[in-house]
């Protein structure tokens, strides 16, 4: 028998619900469906798995095919029972397959098969369906010539793609050779003919993980460290100066000195505040906040301090404290510049003694927390104008970490940005919600007086705002995208006049206060009715001075 009077006519027997190749079942499937199942490959497991999963098939389906051939036919020589595979392939309709050379010593075992494969189907395929590749992927074709050969000569031959169309070359060409023929060139190539244990690897690799996490955890608790550092996430910080904040707060955080977080408001202290609990040995206690300047003294006495039922009207029973409830956590006192005299004095006590008396008893109770506290107001000054008592501000700054605000740090505008539209995208269910590339240079030109707060309502607003889920500067609102434009060279920031600047400040800062008239007033130093005034002006078509 010779390879060329194999005819596929011959060889398949086709009868309803069943095709065969001489009483071995065959299937005619698609083989749109295979770059499919490549594509899903590729994605679960990687290239290299997906390599390897191919290869062993096409390896065991040339394997069964030259069982069958040599089953089947006489054939004169182990050569035409070799040649017969090139044309299985084509009568198979893998590719046009083409013998270039064949050079086979059955005594010594030598062996080399060069071929070519014109319109390779799997190549075709995953052309179509992925594009081209840096990799030949005839993984199916080197598999099933590897398998055939290997059967015939009853010793390990390989077969590697030297071009490959989905590489770009115009056709693919493949050359096989047995073991010993090969240098150690067919070394890398070695492992995608071999099984591999898959799920022996997962197995070791998930008890390698648990091992190092328990020797982790052992090594974090003799170091009086908190367990979950790991589990901290930032935003990307680029800029300089925070960087160096982070790493000053790092630092400082194990240890349980009171510290003050001075800065701008919408600096982000509470972020800080939070940050600095997770990386202290306070970790696992809980961090309590309170703002000062949101409760009158009473009930903010009882808020940090507690109450014993009937200590005053309304108190219908005993109430714990933030100072108690915090034990061995963190307390964060936000705006402490704001609070009163009386109650300056009653928090130096309970930062001196360290314990509290509950309003209304006269029992102390020791406390074990660590307090960080934040303002926004210059705390050296209210102490030089004997508006805040000195002996507490010692107590309360022993380390001071100062926010800069966020003009200061136009570098980290943008990861903050497009952290806040990936947040926004889950809050509001936009799952395509992005943020256009024109809008950066509006973002960064702008001054941001309200910081990172300002930064998050402008963009939370422009993301209900804007349509097709793409943030457009036309979205953001109005006093950013004027102050970007006068800012830009050339927009002329000189060519303003007093009252447009006044205007545009004064929108500013109340978009700032989110529409909070009495505190823009206070920001400005002008009273309430001045105010009012002033944006009526400005509401006016023409503006001031018509
Ligand atoms: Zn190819």
């Amino acid at each position: 028998m010779k390879a060329d009077d194999l005819k596929i006519e011959e060889l398949v027997d086709f009868s309803e619900g069943r095709v065969s190749l001489h009483g071995r079942r065959l299937v005619i499937s698609d083989l749109r469906s295979w770059a499919q199942f490549c594509r899903d490959l590729l994605e679960m497991v990687g290239p290299d798995q997906t390599r390897r999963i191919l290869t062993r098939f096409g390896y065991f389906w040339g394997q069964a095919d030259a069982a069958a051939m040599e089953r089947i036919f006489e054939w004169e020589t182990v050569q035409e029972l070799l040649k017969a595979m090139v044309r299985l392939q084509s009568l198979q309709g893998l590719a046009k397959a083409v013998l270039k050379e064949l050079h086979c010593d059955p005594a010594t075992g030598r062996f080399e098969m060069k071929l070519t494969w014109h319109d390779s189907g799997p190549a075709g395929e995953y052309l179509a369906e992925l594009g081209t590749s840096e990799q030949p992927t005839c993984w199916i074709l080197t598999g099933y010539a590897s398998g055939y050969a290997s059967y015939c000569l009853h010793e390990d031959v390989y077969f590697i793609e030297e071009k490959c169309r989905t590489r770009g070359d115009r056709i693919c060409q493949a050359v096989g050779r047995d073991r010993e023929s090969w240098s150690d060139e067919i070394k890398p190539h070695l492992p995608y003919f071999q099984g591999d244990d898959i799920q022996g690897k997962i197995r070791f690799l998930t008890d390698e993980l648990r091992r190092k996490g328990r020797e982790l955890a052992r090594q974090r608790r003799q170091l009086g460290l908190p367990p979950n550092e790991a589990k901290i996430a930032f935003v990307e910080v680029r800029s300089q100066a925070f960087r160096q904040v982070m790493d000053l707060a790092a630092r400082i955080a194990p240890f349980d000195s009171s510290v003050l977080i001075t800065g701008e408001t919408g600096t982000g202290k509470e972020v800080m505040a939070r940050y600095m609990h997770r990386l202290s040995r306070r970790a696992s206690g809980p961090l309590l906040g309170v703002n000062c300047s949101a409760l009158p003294e009473t009930l903010l006495e009882s808020e940090l301090f507690g109450h014993k039922a009937g200590a005053f009207t309304g108190a219908s029973q005993d109430r714990v404290g933030l100072f108690e409830q915090a034990g061995k956590g963190t307390i964060f006192l936000d705006e402490i510049g704001d609070i009163s005299p009386g109650m300056q004095m009653k928090l130096l006590r309970v930062l001196q003694e360290r314990e509290v008396q509950r309003v209304g008893e006269s029992k102390p109770r020791k406390i074990d927390v660590r307090v960080i506290a934040a303002t926004n107001r210059d705390l050296q000054r209210a102490v030089a104008e004997g508006k805040f008592r000195e002996d507490l501000y010692f107590r309360i700054r022993v380390i001071e970490i100062e926010l800069p605000p966020l003009r200061s740090r136009t570098e980290d505008i943008l990861p903050l940005a497009r952290n806040f539209v990936i947040q926004f995208s889950k809050k509001l269910k936009l799952p395509h919600l992005r943020l256009d590339a024109t809008c950066v240079d509006y973002l960064q030109a702008y001054r941001w007086p309200g910081n990172v707060r300002e930064l998050e309502n402008a963009l939370e607003r422009a993301a209900v705002l804007c349509k097709d889920q793409i943030i457009r500067p036309e979205d953001l609102p109005r006093n950013i995208l004027q102050e970007s434009t006068t800012a830009r060279p050339g927009g002329g920031d000189t060519q303003r006049s007093l009252a447009q600047v006044e205007q545009e400040h004064i929108l500013a800062v109340l978009e700032s206060t989110g529409g909070n008239r009495s505190k823009a007033a206070q920001i400005l130093e002008i009273g309430a009715a001045t105010l009012w005034r002033k944006l009526k002006e400005i509401k006016r078509p023409g503006g001031k001075g018509q």
